[in-house]
């Protein structure tokens, strides 16, 4: 079985005491074919450039893309939001660059820095549209609110309504269908993460269920989230596989969709995320 992590933080791997090059070797020799390191800042945005020259030398590695954006926590680093956009110029048309994020708006802890994220949201929201690039968008609230209701939803609707040309991943959605179905309708993909295996997400499930096959994507969030049976351990890239089969057993048991047909649909998407700024660029766009 072939599959691919759309969404890791290989950096922060190595601070829980995890081999990274050895964590990527099993996995490519189990079948992950490709991986995409999601920087957080400016600093993580180097290190994945980095990262992925010397890692996609080797022949025994998972092919590596990365990104550069400011993670909505980060939002008092505010200051760094020209130099990413630079770095995003300067970038853009790099063959492993994939696009802008994480970036997003992020209310778990506090609203206080709501106007920081909803500015520097603006700023990578326009800047995609004018490069043509995804966006990897992060949303949270403290809570799971009745649809419509999830405040970091809705503002992000609210931007997102400026930049009607703009594409990208709701990416380890934890909300309700309702909530990711206008991302849906402009052609988004909802990405989830291992919290969909947990045994409480049942709300999770049941929205996973609804979004369109050739939107779906899964990824790990590495160190973050693992999937059960990995559940607290440090996540890895390679584990991306069980949120993958729990969701084409998922899939089988309540569409009716061949698991195999899962699989191999949600590989193709993760390929066709992995060259989305291409897509995006040459107006080839159609969902
Ligand atoms: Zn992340």
């Amino acid at each position: 079985m072939r599959f691919i992590d759309t969404h890791c933080h290989l950096n922060l791997m190595a601070g829980q005491g995890i081999d990274m090059d050895l964590a990527l070797r099993e996995a490519c020799a189990d079948g992950l074919t490709h991986a995409v390191q999601i920087a957080t800042d400016l600093t993580t945005a180097r290190q994945g450039r980095e990262l992925c020259s010397r890692w996609n030398a080797a022949s025994d590695m998972p092919e590596m893309s990365y990104t550069a954006g400011l993670h909505p926590e980060a939002a008092d680093q505010g200051g760094s939001v020209p130099a990413i956009v630079s770095f995003i110029e300067d970038h853009e048309s790099d063959g492993n660059f994939l696009g802008i994020g994480e970036c997003g708006l992020d209310y778990f802890h506090s609203t206080e820095f709501a106007p920081e994220q909803k500015s520097i949201l603006r700023t990578f929201f326009e800047l995609a549209e004018r490069l043509g690039l995804p966006v990897i968008l992060h949303l949270r609230d403290s809570r799971v609110y009745e649809p419509g209701e999830t405040r970091s939803v809705r503002d992000a609707l609210q931007i997102l309504h400026q930049f009607p040309s703009v594409r990208g991943v709701l990416h380890c959605f934890t909300y309700t269908y309702e909530e990711a179905a206008p991302f849906i309708e402009r052609g988004w993909f909802v990405s989830y993460s291992g919290i969909l295996t947990f045994k409480t997400a049942t709300a999770l499930q049941s929205g996973a269920c609804r979004v369109p096959l050739s939107q779906l994507l899964v990824e790990t969030d590495a160190p973050f989230l693992s999937p059960v049976p990995h559940r607290g351990e440090v996540n890895r890239p390679g584990y991306v596989r069980h949120t993958l089969e729990f969701l084409s057993r998922l899939r089988e048991r309540e569409c009716g969709e061949s698991s195999e047909n899962v699989i191999s649909a949600i590989y193709e998407n993760s390929l066709r995320f992995l060259k989305w700024k291409r897509i995006l660029q040459e107006g080839l766009y159609a969902r």
